[in-house]
């Protein structure tokens, strides 16, 4: 199964690109952190060892300085590491929300239509 990060506006597998992976910290604290950083409230009520077994961060959300290349095929954390780097007001002008934006007004539409099909 690809993993696939656990960003907002981020679409990154791990069968797409070869940009590493990052599995959220055992350590509570910093698991923490890693949750506040994302702005995923649906996270929030997660363990430590639930999100560390199921979710994952892509390389694009950590400085470079906190990102180790310890081979050309190993890419590791500092032990401190925090993500950083998120598209958080990307979603203002983003094309899922206009998207979402049109299946709501269509949907309206179809509740009109299926209303009027009712009092025929
Ligand atoms: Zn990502």
């Amino acid at each position: 199964m690809p993993n696939f990060c656990a960003a907002p506006n981020c679409t990154r597998k791990s069968t797409q690109s070869d940009l590493a992976f990052f599995r959220f910290p055992r350590d509570p604290a910093r698991c923490q952190k890693w949750v506040e950083n994302c702005r995923r409230a649906d996270l929030e009520d997660k363990t430590p060892d639930q999100l560390n077994k199921h979710y994952r961060l892509c390389a694009k959300h950590f400085e470079t300085s906190m990102i180790c290349r310890t081979s050309p095929y190993r890419t590791v954390l500092r032990d401190n590491a925090i993500p950083t780097i998120f598209d958080l007001t990307s979603h203002l002008n983003n094309p899922h929300s206009r998207h979402r934006k049109r299946i709501k007004e269509l949907s309206e539409d179809e509740i009109r239509t299926l209303k009027q099909k009712k009092s025929k």
